[in-house]
């Protein structure tokens, strides 16, 4: 198994790769993602041991994952997934030099959150082994994976990363590759508006939150999920809505912009809407 991109993301994911008993080999350019992302994973698989909630020791389970910054070492791998930033430029160049250093039956499954599939698996020669497999966040928590097939994406392919996401104990729901897939068709509509409600006085942040954790029964609320999905990240996915569905409703507000701008991303950064004692 192969993970390319060790943020938020890919850390999760190479994590339950390596819980569910597979050898793991994680890959980003840069060594200091790569040491941050090694660090999450030792500390969520120590809060899991604690809670008992591992089915091996924590050691063993690290102990699958090695580490590289270049993906040609990704050569002898069955299935890559690639976590890298939501840019379909970064993406696209990111899989063409997956289709040219991984065997050609290997699959290559993209975790974006709202670019097209058909679109990056043009920029491959396996257009069939190309597919969405959209982890949520936290990965080791969320038990769903969205899986988005491509124009050209084969029932084989969809077989057996089905049986790869079952494998690490998640419930597959197949989407349509279009922008934001369901899930973030649905939800970032909801983070914009909150956003919006915030910079126009309407509530405060907690405020916001609390209407839709305490009225509406979210576990969390709009405003702290942003700072955990990460701001850039939000921002990522709703220009890909505006742009590629055309919708003037989808336009990302002006206050993200400026928080992004800002350098503040969120938890990973220590600030977004809220300020968090040291950066996740
Ligand atoms: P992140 O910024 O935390 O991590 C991205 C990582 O990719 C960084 O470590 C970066 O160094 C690495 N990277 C960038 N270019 C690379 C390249 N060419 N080769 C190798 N590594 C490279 O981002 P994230 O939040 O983990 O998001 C990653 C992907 O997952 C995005 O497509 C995002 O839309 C998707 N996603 C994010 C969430 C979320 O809640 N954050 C949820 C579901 C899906």
């Amino acid at each position: 198994m192969g993970v390319v991109g060790a943020g938020t993301m890919g850390a999760g994911i190479a994590q339950v790769c390596a819980t569910a008993g597979l050898q793991v080999l994680l890959v980003d350019v840069d060594l200091e993602h790569l040491r941050r992302g090694q660090e999450a994973i030792a500390a969520s698989l120590a809060r899991l041991q604690e809670k008992g909630k591992l089915p091996r020791p924590s050691a063993e389970i690290g102990g699958r994952i090695r580490t590289s910054t270049d993906v040609a070492d990704l050569g002898r791998v069955g299935v890559v997934v690639e976590a890298v930033f939501e840019d379909a430029d970064v993406k696209a160049d990111v899989l063409r030099r997956l289709d040219g250093a991984c065997r050609p039956e290997t699959i290559l499954a993209s975790n974006t959150s709202s670019i097209s599939i058909t679109r990056l698996a043009a920029a491959t020669k396996r257009p069939d082994r190309v597919i969405g497999m959209h982890f949520m966040n936290p990965v080791p928590l969320m038990t769903l994976v969205e899986l988005v097939r491509g124009l050209q994406t084969s029932d084989a392919t969809v077989a057996a990363v089905t049986g790869l996401a079952e494998r690490l104990g998640k419930t597959v729901v197949l989407s349509k590759d279009s922008p934001g897939f369901i899930s973030n068709r649905v939800l970032m509509p909801l983070i914009n508006e909150a956003i919006f409600a915030l910079d126009e006085g309407v509530g405060s942040e907690t405020g916001i939150d609390t209407v839709m954790r305490l009225g509406m029964g979210h576990p969390m609320g709009p405003l702290a999920l942003a700072d955990l999905i990460g701001l850039d990240v939000c921002l990522a996915i709703l220009e890909v809505l505006h742009r590629d569905l055309g919708d003037p409703k989808y336009r990302p507000a002006p206050l993200l912009r400026r928080y992004v701008a800002a350098g503040w991303l969120g938890r990973k950064s220590g600030r977004g809407f809220y300020r968090y004692d040291r950066p996740a």
